[in-house]
């Protein structure tokens, strides 16, 4: 079982951030995030807008932000795990009786700390499942996806993929080589996505490596074990038809669920967590709430904001793990430490 100084739930940019701040204190971190990327919304749903209103940078996009973050964290200690929701979380007493929580994810992963900082957003991003299926879940491993871990579990397989987004016309787009078979579901002859991918979609169609499937929904998946095909059913005429496939990869976009938090006895409020200002604390010790997760009154769901939460968060967590000592305060601009590391020669 590690044990770091703070678990981080959730990889937006607080959560970044919050590794940031740590490290500046000596500290370290684990960072947990559900997505299979750092950056939460700026990196999942608007990578290419522009933000203004981040102090002192005029204009960067919200994947070049997310991009800054990583590069402004690497000089500090912390883990970063991806593909992995934190499930579990639960309390024990340290020999100090400094109140220790041991967290477990998804992938049966455990951390404990005597710091727990929920960064968590609006939820952890959790891929929609398709409509009227009876459990697609259990195909997982066999036959169902709802993202591309690995471009080597479609290799020569017949897939058919699910969707009308940027995802499933990119996916469609850069999976025609390496799969034996791909056809593209669609409830209807026009795509949401990006129009040059949806042209290089359809461009594959012609040349006869994917197939169009319009006006279909899915209706039924066939296999026992693992999938070998599935009903569609036509959208305008109702008729049902069965097609082979090995692999069926549904690519229907992604809800937010605050989930397992819920669970964590934790005060909530309409989907936020309650904070005391004094330093972004839960109801629960050693448990903070920093960025759009958290509630307060004058609360404001922006970067910056979050950014001060956690930074005097992280105050109180190094006062947990230190007790009695006071909290080293210096400027970034006279932290030599820093600079080594940053191979500024001073
Ligand atoms: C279109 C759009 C434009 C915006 N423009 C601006 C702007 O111009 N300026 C600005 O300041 N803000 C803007 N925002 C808001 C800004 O993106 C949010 O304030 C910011 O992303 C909050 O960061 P966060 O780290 O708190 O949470 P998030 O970015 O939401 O990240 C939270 C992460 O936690 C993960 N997570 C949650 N629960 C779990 C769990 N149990 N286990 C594992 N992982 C979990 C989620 O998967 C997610 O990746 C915009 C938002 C949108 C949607």
């Amino acid at each position: 079982m590690k044990e770091v100084d703070i678990i981080v739930i959730g990889a937006g940019p607080v959560g970044l951030f919050t590794v940031f701040e740590a490290g500046l204190l000596g500290l370290n971190c684990v960072l947990i995030d559900n997505l299979d990327k750092p950056g939460g919304q700026c990196a999942e749903l608007y990578p290419e807008k522009p933000i203004y209103d981040i102090p002192g940078v005029p204009f960067q996009t919200a994947q070049e932000h997310v991009d800054a973050l990583l590069e402004q964290i690497k000089p500090f200690d912390y883990d970063l795990l991806l593909n992995q929701r934190v499930n579990k979380l639960q309390a024990i007493k340290s020999k100090d009786e400094i109140t220790t929580w041991e967290i477990n994810t998804s992938e049966n992963t455990n951390f404990r700390s005597k710091n727990i900082f929920i960064a968590a957003g609006a939820g952890s991003f959790e891929a929609r499942r398709p409509p009227n299926i009876d459990d697609p879940d259990k195909y997982i491993n066999n036959g169902v996806s709802y993202a591309v871990r690995s471009k080597e579990v479609f290799k020569d397989k017949n897939l058919i993929i699910f969707g009308g987004g940027d995802s499933a016309l990119d996916w469609s787009v850069e999976l025609a080589d390496t799969v034996k078979t791909l056809s593209l579901v669609h409830r209807r002859d026009a795509f949401r996505g990006a129009p040059h991918t949806e042209k290089l979609m359809r461009k594959l169609v012609k040349d006869k490596k994917i197939k169009l499937l319009t006006p279909y929904v899915i209706d039924s998946i066939v296999g026992d074990v693992n999938v070998s095909g599935v009903n569609l059913k036509n959208f305008d005429t109702g008729d049902i038809q069965e097609f082979e496939a090995d692999e069926l990869l549904f690519l229907f976009g992604l809800n937010k669920k605050l989930g397992p938090i819920l669970e964590w006895d934790i005060d909530v409020n309409n989907k936020k967590i309650d904070v005391d200002t004094k330093n972004y604390s839960t109801n629960q010790d050693g448990i903070f709430a920093v960025g759009d997760i958290n509630n307060y009154e004058g609360k404001l769901d922006l970067i910056l904001c979050g950014f001060h939460e956690t930074t005097i968060a992280v105050q109180e967590a190094y006062r947990r793990l230190n007790p009695g000592q006071r909290v080293p305060f210096g400027y970034t601009t006279s932290n030599t430490k820093l600079q080594a590391k940053l191979g500024v020669k001073t």
